[in-house]
Protein backbone atom coordinates (compact mmCIF):
# COMPACT_ATOMS: atom_id res chain seq x y z
CA UNK A 1 0.00 0.00 0.00
CA UNK A 2 1.40 3.12 -1.22
CA UNK A 3 2.11 5.55 1.93
CA UNK A 4 -0.74 8.85 2.37
CA UNK A 5 0.82 11.97 1.21
CA UNK A 6 -1.38 15.55 2.33
CA UNK A 7 0.26 17.58 -0.13
CA UNK A 8 1.44 17.85 -4.17
CA UNK A 9 3.28 19.95 -5.91
CA UNK A 10 2.69 22.52 -8.61
CA UNK A 11 4.71 19.93 -10.83
CA UNK A 12 2.00 17.08 -10.01
CA UNK A 13 -0.90 19.46 -10.14
CA UNK A 14 -0.29 20.56 -13.28
CA UNK A 15 -0.03 16.74 -14.39
CA UNK A 16 -2.88 15.50 -12.70
CA UNK A 17 -5.32 18.69 -14.45
CA UNK A 18 -4.08 17.21 -17.64
CA UNK A 19 -5.24 13.81 -16.34
CA UNK A 20 -5.72 12.38 -13.45
CA UNK A 21 -4.30 8.95 -14.37
CA UNK A 22 -1.25 10.47 -15.30
CA UNK A 23 -0.72 12.18 -11.80
CA UNK A 24 -1.96 8.57 -10.22
CA UNK A 25 1.07 7.01 -12.55
CA UNK A 26 3.62 9.26 -11.09
CA UNK A 27 2.78 8.56 -7.60
CA UNK A 28 1.81 4.69 -7.38
CA UNK A 29 4.22 3.54 -10.63
CA UNK A 30 7.13 5.29 -10.86
CA UNK A 31 8.69 2.44 -12.88
CA UNK A 32 6.66 3.67 -15.36
CA UNK A 33 8.23 6.90 -16.32
CA UNK A 34 10.52 6.62 -19.66
CA UNK A 35 13.90 7.70 -19.07
CA UNK A 36 14.24 11.46 -19.90
CA UNK A 37 14.92 11.67 -23.70
CA UNK A 38 18.31 13.99 -25.23
CA UNK A 39 15.75 16.80 -26.83
CA UNK A 40 14.30 17.22 -23.45
CA UNK A 41 17.33 17.26 -21.99
CA UNK A 42 18.14 19.86 -24.06
CA UNK A 43 15.13 21.80 -22.86
CA UNK A 44 15.90 21.38 -19.40
CA UNK A 45 19.47 22.82 -20.08
CA UNK A 46 18.45 26.04 -21.79
CA UNK A 47 15.49 26.03 -18.79
CA UNK A 48 18.63 26.52 -16.68
CA UNK A 49 20.15 29.18 -18.71
CA UNK A 50 17.73 31.06 -19.17
CA UNK A 51 17.06 30.58 -15.35
CA UNK A 52 20.39 31.49 -14.36
CA UNK A 53 20.37 34.93 -16.43
CA UNK A 54 17.10 35.78 -15.09
CA UNK A 55 18.79 35.67 -11.60
CA UNK A 56 21.73 37.91 -12.91
CA UNK A 57 18.60 40.00 -13.65
CA UNK A 58 17.75 40.15 -10.18
CA UNK A 59 21.15 40.77 -8.97
CA UNK A 60 21.91 40.04 -5.62
CA UNK A 61 19.06 37.93 -4.37
CA UNK A 62 19.72 34.74 -2.27
CA UNK A 63 18.89 30.58 -3.29
CA UNK A 64 16.81 28.63 -1.36
CA UNK A 65 19.56 25.00 -2.23
CA UNK A 66 17.47 22.20 -0.41
CA UNK A 67 16.59 19.30 -3.00
CA UNK A 68 12.59 19.11 -4.01
CA UNK A 69 12.04 16.92 -1.95
CA UNK A 70 13.18 18.58 1.27
CA UNK A 71 9.84 20.65 1.16
CA UNK A 72 10.00 21.59 4.98
CA UNK A 73 13.50 22.79 5.11
CA UNK A 74 13.03 24.74 1.92
CA UNK A 75 9.81 26.34 3.33
CA UNK A 76 11.90 27.19 6.62
CA UNK A 77 14.93 28.66 5.02
CA UNK A 78 12.24 30.71 3.11
CA UNK A 79 11.21 31.66 6.31
CA UNK A 80 14.30 32.54 7.27
CA UNK A 81 15.76 34.80 4.65
CA UNK A 82 12.81 37.02 5.43
CA UNK A 83 13.65 37.58 8.95
CA UNK A 84 16.95 37.76 7.94
CA UNK A 85 15.44 41.00 5.64
CA UNK A 86 16.35 39.68 2.31
CA UNK A 87 14.50 41.19 -0.60
CA UNK A 88 14.79 38.94 -3.55
CA UNK A 89 14.98 35.27 -2.70
CA UNK A 90 14.76 32.61 -6.07
CA UNK A 91 13.40 29.39 -6.04
CA UNK A 92 11.19 30.54 -2.87
CA UNK A 93 9.14 27.96 -1.42
CA UNK A 94 5.86 27.73 0.04
CA UNK A 95 2.62 25.34 1.10
CA UNK A 96 -0.81 26.09 1.47
CA UNK A 97 -2.45 24.74 4.41
CA UNK A 98 -4.37 22.17 2.10
CA UNK A 99 -1.46 20.64 0.64
CA UNK A 100 -0.28 22.28 -2.35
CA UNK A 101 2.95 23.42 -2.15
CA UNK A 102 5.81 25.24 -4.88
CA UNK A 103 8.84 26.81 -5.39
CA UNK A 104 8.82 30.71 -7.09
CA UNK A 105 11.53 31.26 -9.61
CA UNK A 106 11.47 34.91 -7.64
CA UNK A 107 10.09 35.96 -5.06
CA UNK A 108 10.80 39.48 -4.55
CA UNK A 109 9.73 42.43 -2.08
CA UNK A 110 7.49 45.24 -3.21
CA UNK A 111 6.70 46.90 -0.28
CA UNK A 112 6.10 46.03 3.85
CA UNK A 113 5.62 42.64 4.24
CA UNK A 114 4.25 42.77 0.43
CA UNK A 115 5.76 40.57 -2.01
CA UNK A 116 5.66 39.89 -6.07
CA UNK A 117 6.20 36.62 -7.82
CA UNK A 118 8.14 36.49 -10.85
CA UNK A 119 7.79 33.00 -12.64
CA UNK A 120 10.54 32.61 -15.23
CA UNK A 121 9.81 30.99 -18.54
CA UNK A 122 12.14 30.05 -21.77
CA UNK A 123 9.09 31.02 -23.83
CA UNK A 124 8.53 34.57 -25.86
CA UNK A 125 4.73 34.76 -24.63
CA UNK A 126 2.08 34.12 -22.00
CA UNK A 127 0.75 30.82 -23.12
CA UNK A 128 -2.13 29.20 -21.65
CA UNK A 129 -0.93 26.61 -19.86
CA UNK A 130 1.31 28.87 -17.55
CA UNK A 131 -1.57 30.46 -15.95
CA UNK A 132 -2.30 27.18 -14.22
CA UNK A 133 0.88 27.10 -13.18
CA UNK A 134 1.63 30.60 -12.06
CA UNK A 135 -2.01 30.36 -10.59
CA UNK A 136 -0.94 27.58 -8.22
CA UNK A 137 1.87 29.03 -7.01
CA UNK A 138 -0.16 32.61 -5.87
CA UNK A 139 -2.09 30.09 -4.42
CA UNK A 140 0.21 28.19 -2.37
CA UNK A 141 2.01 31.17 -1.40
CA UNK A 142 -0.97 33.55 -0.53
CA UNK A 143 -2.62 30.09 1.18
CA UNK A 144 0.61 30.29 3.11
CA UNK A 145 0.48 33.56 4.79
CA UNK A 146 1.84 35.87 2.04
CA UNK A 147 0.78 39.08 1.04
CA UNK A 148 1.69 38.83 -2.23
CA UNK A 149 1.21 41.87 -4.92
CA UNK A 150 1.69 41.34 -8.38
CA UNK A 151 2.15 37.80 -10.58
CA UNK A 152 4.86 38.64 -13.48
CA UNK A 153 5.59 36.05 -15.88
CA UNK A 154 9.21 36.64 -17.10
CA UNK A 155 9.86 35.39 -20.38
CA UNK A 156 12.16 36.05 -23.07
CA UNK A 157 11.96 39.18 -25.72
CA UNK A 158 11.90 37.84 -29.36
CA UNK A 159 11.93 41.85 -30.36
CA UNK A 160 15.52 41.34 -28.60
CA UNK A 161 18.75 41.86 -30.72
CA UNK A 162 22.12 40.97 -29.26
CA UNK A 163 24.93 43.54 -29.95
CA UNK A 164 27.80 42.91 -27.77
CA UNK A 165 27.13 41.59 -24.61
CA UNK A 166 23.41 40.67 -23.47
CA UNK A 167 21.44 43.17 -22.68
CA UNK A 168 19.18 41.69 -19.49
CA UNK A 169 16.91 44.07 -19.12
CA UNK A 170 16.11 44.04 -22.93
CA UNK A 171 16.22 39.81 -23.41
CA UNK A 172 13.52 39.75 -20.48
CA UNK A 173 9.89 40.95 -20.50
CA UNK A 174 8.07 41.31 -17.40
CA UNK A 175 4.34 40.44 -18.12
CA UNK A 176 2.24 41.63 -15.32
CA UNK A 177 -0.49 38.45 -15.27
CA UNK A 178 -1.69 39.56 -11.91
CA UNK A 179 -5.58 40.06 -12.81
CA UNK A 180 -5.77 37.12 -14.58
CA UNK A 181 -4.06 34.54 -12.22
CA UNK A 182 -6.69 35.96 -8.92
CA UNK A 183 -9.33 35.40 -11.66
CA UNK A 184 -7.95 31.61 -11.38
CA UNK A 185 -7.84 31.17 -7.42
CA UNK A 186 -11.35 30.83 -6.41
CA UNK A 187 -11.23 26.73 -8.52
CA UNK A 188 -8.23 25.93 -6.75
CA UNK A 189 -9.13 23.91 -3.85
CA UNK A 190 -11.46 21.88 -5.51
CA UNK A 191 -9.34 20.92 -7.76
CA UNK A 192 -6.60 20.60 -5.02
CA UNK A 193 -9.00 17.92 -2.86
CA UNK A 194 -9.73 16.11 -6.23
CA UNK A 195 -6.23 15.25 -7.38
CA UNK A 196 -4.88 14.83 -3.43
CA UNK A 197 -7.81 12.15 -3.00
CA UNK A 198 -6.57 10.94 -6.31
CA UNK A 199 -3.20 10.74 -5.27
CA UNK A 200 -4.20 8.92 -2.25
CA UNK A 201 -6.14 6.35 -3.75
CA UNK A 202 -5.33 2.45 -4.36
CA UNK A 203 -6.99 2.38 -7.60
CA UNK A 204 -6.38 3.80 -10.92
CA UNK A 205 -8.42 6.03 -12.28
CA UNK A 206 -10.49 4.92 -15.17
CA UNK A 207 -9.64 7.44 -18.07
CA UNK A 208 -9.93 6.86 -21.73
CA UNK A 209 -7.09 8.15 -24.07
CA UNK A 210 -7.98 11.09 -26.02
CA UNK A 211 -6.51 14.79 -27.28
CA UNK A 212 -5.74 15.42 -23.66
CA UNK A 213 -2.64 12.66 -23.93
CA UNK A 214 -0.74 14.90 -26.47
CA UNK A 215 -1.82 18.57 -24.73
CA UNK A 216 -0.87 20.67 -23.41
CA UNK A 217 2.12 18.45 -23.08
CA UNK A 218 2.65 15.31 -24.94
CA UNK A 219 2.17 12.97 -21.78
CA UNK A 220 5.31 10.47 -20.47
CA UNK A 221 2.91 7.18 -20.12
CA UNK A 222 1.49 7.53 -23.75
CA UNK A 223 3.29 4.38 -24.89
CA UNK A 224 1.81 2.75 -22.17
CA UNK A 225 -1.36 3.70 -22.36
CA UNK A 226 -1.97 3.74 -26.03
CA UNK A 227 -0.31 0.12 -26.68
CA UNK A 228 -2.84 -2.11 -28.57
CA UNK A 229 -3.77 1.14 -30.87
CA UNK A 230 -2.39 0.78 -34.11
CA UNK A 231 0.10 3.63 -34.89
CA UNK A 232 -1.95 4.77 -37.56
CA UNK A 233 -5.51 4.65 -36.25
CA UNK A 234 -8.85 6.89 -36.37
CA UNK A 235 -6.93 8.85 -33.85
CA UNK A 236 -4.51 9.34 -36.29
CA UNK A 237 -6.79 10.90 -38.92
CA UNK A 238 -9.65 12.12 -37.61
CA UNK A 239 -10.82 14.89 -34.22
CA UNK A 240 -13.74 16.02 -33.21
CA UNK A 241 -17.10 14.85 -33.89
CA UNK A 242 -16.27 12.20 -36.35
CA UNK A 243 -14.19 10.41 -34.25
CA UNK A 244 -16.54 10.45 -31.69
CA UNK A 245 -19.06 8.66 -34.53
CA UNK A 246 -16.22 5.98 -35.09
CA UNK A 247 -15.06 5.08 -31.07
CA UNK A 248 -18.79 5.01 -30.40
CA UNK A 249 -18.56 1.88 -32.77
CA UNK A 250 -15.63 0.76 -31.63
CA UNK A 251 -14.28 1.35 -34.68
CA UNK A 252 -10.33 1.98 -33.85
CA UNK A 253 -8.38 0.43 -36.92
CA UNK A 254 -8.41 2.60 -40.38
CA UNK A 255 -9.52 -0.80 -41.96
CA UNK A 256 -12.67 -1.16 -40.36
CA UNK A 257 -13.88 2.23 -41.52
CA UNK A 258 -16.82 1.89 -43.54
CA UNK A 259 -16.59 2.59 -47.15
CA UNK A 260 -19.87 5.17 -46.86
CA UNK A 261 -18.34 6.84 -43.94
CA UNK A 262 -18.33 10.57 -44.56
CA UNK A 263 -14.39 11.49 -44.79
CA UNK A 264 -13.40 15.37 -44.95
CA UNK A 265 -11.39 16.59 -47.66
CA UNK A 266 -8.34 14.96 -48.07
CA UNK A 267 -8.70 12.47 -45.09
CA UNK A 268 -11.02 10.15 -47.88
CA UNK A 269 -7.45 9.78 -49.96
CA UNK A 270 -5.63 9.22 -46.77
CA UNK A 271 -8.10 5.97 -45.61
CA UNK A 272 -8.82 4.83 -49.06
CA UNK A 273 -4.95 4.40 -49.90
CA UNK A 274 -4.62 2.82 -46.66
CA UNK A 275 -7.22 0.58 -46.55
CA UNK A 276 -6.74 -0.80 -50.17
CA UNK A 277 -3.14 -0.62 -49.76
CA UNK A 278 -3.11 1.51 -53.15
CA UNK A 279 -1.13 4.42 -54.22
CA UNK A 280 -3.65 7.45 -55.20
CA UNK A 281 -2.19 9.23 -58.11
CA UNK A 282 -3.26 12.42 -59.96
CA UNK A 283 -1.54 12.21 -63.24
CA UNK A 284 -2.50 15.69 -64.59
CA UNK A 285 -1.65 16.94 -61.31
CA UNK A 286 1.43 15.72 -61.06
CA UNK A 287 2.37 16.90 -64.40
CA UNK A 288 1.28 20.09 -64.26
CA UNK A 289 4.17 20.36 -60.78
CA UNK A 290 6.66 18.87 -63.29
CA UNK A 291 5.97 21.73 -66.27
CA UNK A 292 7.39 24.42 -63.60
CA UNK A 293 10.45 23.35 -63.24
CA UNK A 294 13.38 24.93 -65.11
CA UNK A 295 16.53 23.06 -65.51
CA UNK A 296 19.17 23.27 -64.25
CA UNK A 297 17.94 22.28 -60.64
CA UNK A 298 19.51 23.08 -57.53
CA UNK A 299 18.29 20.68 -54.78
CA UNK A 300 18.39 22.65 -51.72
CA UNK A 301 18.47 22.31 -47.74
CA UNK A 302 19.37 24.06 -44.86
CA UNK A 303 20.18 22.92 -41.20
CA UNK A 304 19.51 25.96 -38.31
CA UNK A 305 20.32 26.35 -34.64
CA UNK A 306 17.64 28.36 -32.62
CA UNK A 307 19.34 29.60 -29.51
CA UNK A 308 16.77 30.84 -26.99
CA UNK A 309 19.68 33.78 -25.72
CA UNK A 310 21.45 34.79 -28.93
CA UNK A 311 25.11 33.53 -29.42
CA UNK A 312 25.49 35.94 -31.89
CA UNK A 313 25.18 39.96 -32.94
CA UNK A 314 22.45 41.15 -34.65
CA UNK A 315 20.29 37.91 -34.18
CA UNK A 316 16.97 37.38 -31.65
CA UNK A 317 16.28 34.66 -29.39
CA UNK A 318 15.37 31.56 -30.78
CA UNK A 319 15.83 33.31 -34.42
CA UNK A 320 17.34 30.33 -37.07
CA UNK A 321 20.82 30.49 -37.59
CA UNK A 322 21.98 28.31 -40.43
CA UNK A 323 24.99 26.39 -40.58
CA UNK A 324 24.66 24.28 -43.25
CA UNK A 325 23.20 23.82 -46.54
CA UNK A 326 23.59 20.83 -49.09
CA UNK A 327 23.16 21.58 -53.06
CA UNK A 328 22.77 18.90 -55.83
CA UNK A 329 22.67 20.23 -59.17
CA UNK A 330 21.51 18.57 -62.28
CA UNK A 331 21.71 20.18 -65.52
CA UNK A 332 18.83 17.70 -67.21
CA UNK A 333 16.02 15.61 -66.56
CA UNK A 334 18.25 12.53 -65.68
CA UNK A 335 21.46 13.76 -65.51
CA UNK A 336 24.19 13.66 -63.40
CA UNK A 337 24.27 15.27 -59.94
CA UNK A 338 26.86 18.01 -58.75
CA UNK A 339 26.87 18.25 -55.07
CA UNK A 340 28.12 20.99 -53.09
CA UNK A 341 28.11 21.49 -49.46
CA UNK A 342 28.89 24.03 -47.22
CA UNK A 343 29.54 23.62 -43.23
CA UNK A 344 30.47 26.42 -40.98
CA UNK A 345 33.01 25.09 -38.55
CA UNK A 346 34.45 28.22 -36.88
CA UNK A 347 33.39 29.13 -33.30
CA UNK A 348 31.64 31.96 -34.69
CA UNK A 349 28.24 33.42 -36.43
CA UNK A 350 27.94 31.14 -39.26
CA UNK A 351 26.01 33.36 -41.72
CA UNK A 352 27.86 35.64 -43.36
CA UNK A 353 30.05 32.73 -44.50
CA UNK A 354 27.05 30.95 -45.41
CA UNK A 355 25.20 33.67 -47.64
CA UNK A 356 28.56 34.35 -49.29
CA UNK A 357 28.76 30.38 -50.45
CA UNK A 358 25.48 29.94 -50.83
CA UNK A 359 24.94 32.88 -53.45
CA UNK A 360 28.10 31.79 -55.45
CA UNK A 361 26.98 28.23 -55.60
CA UNK A 362 23.39 28.86 -56.70
CA UNK A 363 24.03 30.44 -59.95
CA UNK A 364 21.17 32.67 -61.63
CA UNK A 365 18.88 30.57 -63.35
CA UNK A 366 17.06 27.43 -62.96
CA UNK A 367 14.46 25.87 -60.42
CA UNK A 368 15.54 25.76 -56.62
CA UNK A 369 14.02 22.79 -55.54
CA UNK A 370 13.02 22.70 -51.65
CA UNK A 371 11.23 20.57 -49.38
CA UNK A 372 8.58 22.85 -47.31
CA UNK A 373 9.62 26.12 -48.93
CA UNK A 374 8.20 28.24 -46.07
CA UNK A 375 11.40 27.51 -43.57
CA UNK A 376 14.18 27.99 -46.38
CA UNK A 377 12.38 31.20 -47.77
CA UNK A 378 11.92 32.70 -44.42
CA UNK A 379 15.42 32.25 -43.40
CA UNK A 380 16.55 33.82 -46.54
CA UNK A 381 14.19 36.63 -46.27
CA UNK A 382 15.97 37.20 -42.57
CA UNK A 383 19.46 37.05 -44.01
CA UNK A 384 18.64 39.54 -46.32
CA UNK A 385 17.20 42.03 -43.36
CA UNK A 386 20.38 40.95 -41.72
CA UNK A 387 22.75 41.21 -44.56
CA UNK A 388 20.94 44.40 -47.25
CA UNK A 389 23.78 44.12 -49.45
CA UNK A 390 23.24 40.48 -50.57
CA UNK A 391 19.33 41.46 -50.04
CA UNK A 392 18.53 40.98 -53.78
CA UNK A 393 20.38 37.89 -54.52
CA UNK A 394 18.96 36.40 -51.88
CA UNK A 395 15.54 37.33 -53.07
CA UNK A 396 16.46 35.94 -56.34
CA UNK A 397 17.37 32.58 -54.94
CA UNK A 398 13.91 32.55 -53.04
CA UNK A 399 12.13 33.70 -56.08
CA UNK A 400 13.26 30.39 -57.84
CA UNK A 401 11.98 28.16 -55.21
CA UNK A 402 9.85 25.23 -56.16
CA UNK A 403 8.13 23.37 -53.24
CA UNK A 404 8.61 19.74 -53.62
CA UNK A 405 6.37 19.02 -50.59
CA UNK A 406 3.03 20.32 -52.56
CA UNK A 407 2.55 17.22 -55.07
CA UNK A 408 2.35 14.98 -51.57
CA UNK A 409 0.68 17.27 -49.41
CA UNK A 410 -2.00 17.95 -51.91
CA UNK A 411 -2.06 14.17 -52.77
CA UNK A 412 -1.08 14.62 -56.14
CA UNK A 413 0.74 11.57 -55.22
CA UNK A 414 0.24 9.39 -51.66
CA UNK A 415 1.64 6.37 -50.77
CA UNK A 416 -0.14 4.37 -47.98
CA UNK A 417 2.84 4.23 -45.88
CA UNK A 418 2.79 8.36 -45.00
CA UNK A 419 0.36 7.47 -42.88
CA UNK A 420 -0.99 10.95 -43.18
CA UNK A 421 2.28 12.99 -43.08
CA UNK A 422 3.60 14.68 -46.12
CA UNK A 423 6.95 15.17 -44.08
CA UNK A 424 10.21 14.09 -46.24
CA UNK A 425 10.60 11.83 -43.05
CA UNK A 426 7.70 10.02 -43.96
CA UNK A 427 7.47 10.60 -47.85
CA UNK A 428 11.06 9.12 -48.69
CA UNK A 429 11.21 5.53 -47.16
CA UNK A 430 6.72 5.46 -48.59
CA UNK A 431 8.58 5.77 -51.99
CA UNK A 432 12.11 4.40 -52.02
CA UNK A 433 12.31 2.28 -48.73
CA UNK A 434 16.29 1.38 -49.20
CA UNK A 435 16.73 5.41 -48.09
CA UNK A 436 15.73 5.99 -44.83
CA UNK A 437 17.29 8.15 -42.19
CA UNK A 438 16.36 5.53 -39.50
CA UNK A 439 20.41 4.17 -39.17
CA UNK A 440 21.93 7.83 -39.72
CA UNK A 441 24.04 8.99 -36.81
CA UNK A 442 22.02 12.36 -36.93
CA UNK A 443 18.62 11.63 -38.43
CA UNK A 444 16.58 14.50 -38.15
CA UNK A 445 16.76 18.50 -37.79
CA UNK A 446 16.36 18.73 -34.26
CA UNK A 447 19.56 16.00 -33.70
CA UNK A 448 21.18 17.60 -36.26
CA UNK A 449 20.43 21.14 -34.35
CA UNK A 450 21.40 20.11 -30.30
CA UNK A 451 25.02 18.04 -32.06
CA UNK A 452 26.02 21.58 -33.67
CA UNK A 453 25.48 23.43 -30.63
CA UNK A 454 27.26 21.78 -28.84
CA UNK A 455 30.27 22.17 -31.30
CA UNK A 456 29.74 26.08 -31.25
CA UNK A 457 29.47 25.86 -27.27
CA UNK A 458 32.72 24.26 -27.05
CA UNK A 459 30.68 21.40 -24.83
CA UNK A 460 32.61 18.17 -27.01
CA UNK A 461 36.26 17.32 -27.94
CA UNK A 462 37.79 18.53 -31.28
CA UNK A 463 37.78 14.45 -32.09
CA UNK A 464 34.07 14.41 -31.39
CA UNK A 465 33.37 17.92 -33.22
CA UNK A 466 35.17 16.42 -36.26
CA UNK A 467 32.73 13.00 -35.76
CA UNK A 468 29.67 15.69 -35.52
CA UNK A 469 30.61 17.33 -38.94
CA UNK A 470 30.58 13.95 -40.78
CA UNK A 471 27.44 13.11 -39.68
CA UNK A 472 26.05 16.77 -40.24
CA UNK A 473 27.23 16.37 -43.62
CA UNK A 474 26.22 12.72 -44.25
CA UNK A 475 22.51 13.83 -42.73
CA UNK A 476 22.43 17.38 -44.70
CA UNK A 477 23.10 15.74 -48.35
CA UNK A 478 20.52 12.91 -47.38
CA UNK A 479 18.25 15.44 -47.59
CA UNK A 480 19.22 16.92 -50.98
CA UNK A 481 19.62 13.10 -52.65
CA UNK A 482 16.06 13.00 -51.07
CA UNK A 483 14.41 15.63 -53.09
CA UNK A 484 16.49 14.00 -56.53
CA UNK A 485 15.05 10.67 -55.57
CA UNK A 486 11.67 11.83 -55.30
CA UNK A 487 11.39 14.24 -58.40
CA UNK A 488 12.28 10.57 -60.06
CA UNK A 489 9.63 8.86 -58.38
CA UNK A 490 6.72 12.18 -59.25
CA UNK A 491 8.27 11.81 -62.92
CA UNK A 492 7.77 7.77 -63.28
CA UNK A 493 4.06 8.45 -61.71
CA UNK A 494 3.20 11.26 -64.38
CA UNK A 495 3.83 8.50 -67.38
S1 LIG B 1 -1.45 8.72 -21.97
FE1 LIG B 1 -3.38 9.83 -21.88
S2 LIG B 1 -4.74 8.58 -20.64
FE2 LIG B 1 -2.66 7.85 -20.28
S3 LIG B 1 -1.99 8.94 -18.45
FE3 LIG B 1 -1.32 10.12 -20.24
S4 LIG B 1 -2.92 11.61 -20.64
FE4 LIG B 1 -3.78 10.04 -19.27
Amino acid sequence: MTKSISRISKTQYIKGMQCPKALWFYRHRPGLAPKIQETQQQIFDTGHDVGSLAQQYFNGGVEITEEYYEIDKAIASTRQYINDGKETIFEATACSADGGYSRIDILQKSGVNRWDLIEVKQSTMLKDYHIDDMAFQRYAFENAGYDIDKSFLMHLNNRYVRFGDLDLTQLFILEDCTDIIKNKQAEIPDKLKTLLAVANSEDEPVIEIGNHCSWPFECEYAYHCWQGIPEYSVYSVFAGEKLQQLLSKGIVDIKDVPADFDAPGRKIIDVNAFKNNQVHIDKNEIKNFLDTLVYPLYYLDYETIFPAIPLFDNSSPYQQIPFQFSLHIQEKQGGELRHIEFLHTEPNDPRPEFVKALIESCGEKGSVIVYNQAFESRINNELGLTFPDDKTKLTAITDRMIDLLKPFRSRSLYHPEMKGSASLKRVLPAFVPEMNYDDMEIGNGGDASMMYLLCQKDLVSAEEKNTIYKNLSDYCGMDTMAEVRLLEILYNYSE
